[in-house]
Order: C-alpha cells, then sequence, then structure tokens
C-alpha cells in the first residue's frame, strides 16, 4: 500500500458490531468478561481499548514498522524510551534539541542515573567521542529545532550498527510523510502526535514505533505498567487527522516553498533557513533522507535586534504568535524569547540563534494571503 492510501486504511477496519465505518470512540474504561478470564482480548482500558488498537496499527504501518505505542504526550512517548534504560547507562542526544527533550534527560533521568551527552550530530563521526560501552541510546532530531539542521540517520546506525545500542529518531517536524527513520536503520521512531500528525492543534499525543518485536513489547509492558496512555477521545481525533496527513503536508510543503521564495528576496531580510534552499549545507541530506523539504522555516532581520523581531511578531494576523506546530493554520514564533530563552545569549548566537531569529509553522491556508501577511508585518518595521 502506498502512503496516502495506508493514512486511511492501515489498522482499521468497520466495526465488528455495526459495521461503522469511522472506529468508534470506545469510551470505557472496562470490558464485560464471560467467565473469569474468558474475554474478547480486552480486559481493561489502561491495559488496551480498540480505538487506541486502530491508531497504533495505523501508525505501526505509516513508519513502516512492527508495532506502535501510543502515549498521553510527546513527552510522555520519550519517557517511555528513557525507562528501557538502566541506572547508569548513557545517551548520545543531539545538541539542537527540543527543549523538554533535554530537560527530561538532564532534569529527571539524571537523578536516576543516567547520564546524557549532548552534542554536534550534524557530523556523524562525533558519535564516536562519546561512545562507550555504557551507551544505550542515540536521540536525533531531524530537521532541528530551531535551525532546521539536518543529521545523517543511516550513517549513525551504520556507526552503532554492532553494539547494543537503541537509535531513536524523534520524527516529530518531519512526520512519516517526509521521512521514515525505520527504513534507515533507526530502532524507534517518536513523534510528538500532537503536531503533524493530529494536524489540527487539538489533541497533545505521543507514539513510539518500534522496528523489533522485543522492544515493541517492552514499551507495551511499559504502556500498561506506567500507564500514561492516551484517551479513546483523543485516539479518534488522531485517526481522523491522519487521515488528510498526506494532502496537509504537500500543501504546507508547498507553501513553505512559495514563502521561502518571497523571503529570500526580501530587503529587510537576513538569513533564511530552509532545507529545501541549496545554500542550506544540510539541502543534499535533505533530498536524500526527506521526500520534501518540509514546512517549517527560520529566518532572521538584516537588522538583527529583539525589538525588530517583536514588531514583526506582533504585526501579523494571520500567523498567530503561538507555540507549537504542525497544524492546519500557520504559527509564528520568537525562540530567543520562547522557546529556547533559557539558553544563554552566547550560547544561542553560537549556533546562530540570533536575537531576530523568527520561526514560522507554515500551515495549509492560500500561500498569497500568507506572503501579504508577513509582507504587511515586514514592511512595518
Ligand atoms: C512538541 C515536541 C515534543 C513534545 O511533545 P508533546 O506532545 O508536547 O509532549 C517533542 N519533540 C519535538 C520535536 C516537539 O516539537
Amino acid at each position: 500500500m502506498k502512503f496516502g492510501t495506508k493514512v486511511i486504511h492501515a489498522g482499521v477496519h468497520p466495526d465488528p458490531s455495526t459495521g461503522a465505518v469511522m472506529t468508534p470512540i470506545y469510551q470505557t474504561s472496562t470490558y464485560a468478561q464471560e467467565a473469569p478470564g474468558q474475554h474478547q482480548g480486552y480486559e481493561y482500558a489502561r491495559t488496551q481499548n480498540p480505538t487506541r488498537t486502530a491508531l497504533q496499527n495505523n501508525l505501526a504501518a505509516l513508519e513502516n514498522g512492527k508495532r506502535a505505542i501510543c502515549f498521553a504526550s510527546g513527552m510522555s512517548a520519550m519517557d517511555a524510551v528513557c525507562r528501557l534504560l538502566n541506572a547508569g547507562d548513557e545517551v548520545i542526544a543531539t545538541n539542537d534539541l527540543y527543549g523538554g527533550s533535554y530537560r527530561l534527560i538532564t532534569k529527571v533521568y539524571e537523578r536516576f542515573g543516567l547520564k546524557g551527552h549532548f552534542i554536534d550530530l550534524t557530523r556523524p563521526e562525533n558519535v564516536l567521542e562519546k561512545l562507550n560501552d555504557r551507551t544505550r541510546l542515540i536521540w536525533i532530531e531531524t530537521p532541528t529545532n530551531p535551525m532546521l539542521k539536518l543529521v545523517d540517520i543511516e550513517a549513525i546506525c551504520r556507526l552503532v550498527a554492532d553494539r547494543e545500542v537503541l537509535v531513536c529518531v524523534d520524527n516529530t517536524f518531519a512526520s512519516p510523510y517526509l521521512q521514515n527513520p525505520l527504513d534507515l536503520g533507526a530502532d524507534l521512531a517518536m513523534h510528538s502526535a500532537t503536531k503533524y500528525l493530529g494536524g489540527h492543534s487539538d489533541v497533545v499525543m505521543g507514539v513510539v514505533v518500534a522496528a523489533d518485536d522485543a522492544v515493541a513489547e517492552s514499551l507495551y509492558f511499559l504502556q500498561n505498567a506506567v500507564g500514561a496512555v492516551p484517551g479513546p477521545q483523543d485516539c479518534f481525533l488522531m485517526l481522523r487527522g491522519i487521515k488528510t496527513l498526506h494532502l496537509r503536508m504537500q500543501r504546507a510543503c508547498e507553501n513553505a516553498r512559495s514563502i521561502v521564495d518571497f523571503l529570500s528576496k526580501h530587503p529587510k531580510v537576513g538569513k533564511v533557513y530552509y532545507p529545501g534552499l541549496p545554500t542550506h549545507p544540510g539541502h543534499e541530506l535533505a533530498r536524500r533522507q526527506m521526500r520534501d523539504f518540509g514546512a517549517m522555516i527560520s529566518f532572521d532581520l538584516v537588522d538583527d535586534s529583539m525589538e525588530k523581531a517583536r514588531q514583526v511578531l506582533s504585526g501579523t494576523e494571520l500567523f498567530l504568535l503561538a507555540e507549537s506546530l504542525g497544524g492546519v493554520e500557520s504559527l509564528i514564533g520568537h525562540p530567543a524569547s520562547m522557546t529556547h530563552a533559557s539558553i544563554p545569549r552566547a550560547d544561542r548566537l553560537k549556533v546562530g540563534l540570533t536575537d531576530s531569529l523568527i520561526r514560522l509553522s507554515v500551515g495549509i491556508e492560500d500561500a498569497d494571503d500568507l506572503i501579504a501577511d508577513l509582507g504587511s508585518a515586514l514592511d512595518r518595521v
């Protein structure tokens, strides 16, 4: 099955009790048994829920994995992956990492004896500097936030292929429409399904897809044992959102291309960061590793000041000033004062995250309206 068919059909079947085409919201906490231990595969809703089962089977197919395990948020999905490790184990992660992922490793798991190393993975060989007998997990994010750097998944997997190291890719920014980490050798693909998978800014959820049955089984154990499960209503909304993933991504990528074209020529705009630009250092890798270049764009202003950036951020009407990404509506954000405010300015500048850097999550509106909106905000600066 091809991707556009899978989003609609994989894992979902007409409901056996009524023939309902859409998987019902099984809003129940428990299931009647005919005799003790004699049931239809469903005992208690933390352990199994049919709406969640359909969603998990769908997501496993989208990421070409064996099984998918859903969690109450992207962070609880990552938490489950961390719980596969033991005290004394070490994690190597991208240094340009989602803030919550950095926080989970350093503020929660380091208290339980895990050790995190945060390094520049845009050069895969950098892994070797921190790799040792205690390394159990490599955590990759690509494209990264907000600098949209590319990390070579296949090259990193090759470097650790003969070791007992799990490679997990946070695939949130790409979505399975653009990139399938398991096909490139990763063991796990993780998503904040809150973003592109859900796509309508109305659900918080996470998922981990495993390439291997044994790892999947351990994650299933943790899903039930720890209990951070998503509710059936949210699973229904996620299944519904995913049905248009391919159409939304296609349109969002097209819009992003038009906006990058506009920004690149604008006299007030400084650098534009987008993997689709031939001048982007990860462009060739993006062509190999992704099917298109995504809908996240960062840019800064020629006149690099916090104040000027704030004027642009307050000046758009269609682009809403908000955290998050991946919804049908376009969002605008200011990493230096929002998502990355906790990083010291000198460190931010080292990676190119200037005071005026602006991040766009391009939605699926009409590109002309989005460009006009950005244009008038830039004109007023
Ligand atoms: C949002 C996000 C997360 C966290 O997911 P939640 O659903 O908010 O818990 C993790 N990684 C990336 C890249 C994200 O954008």
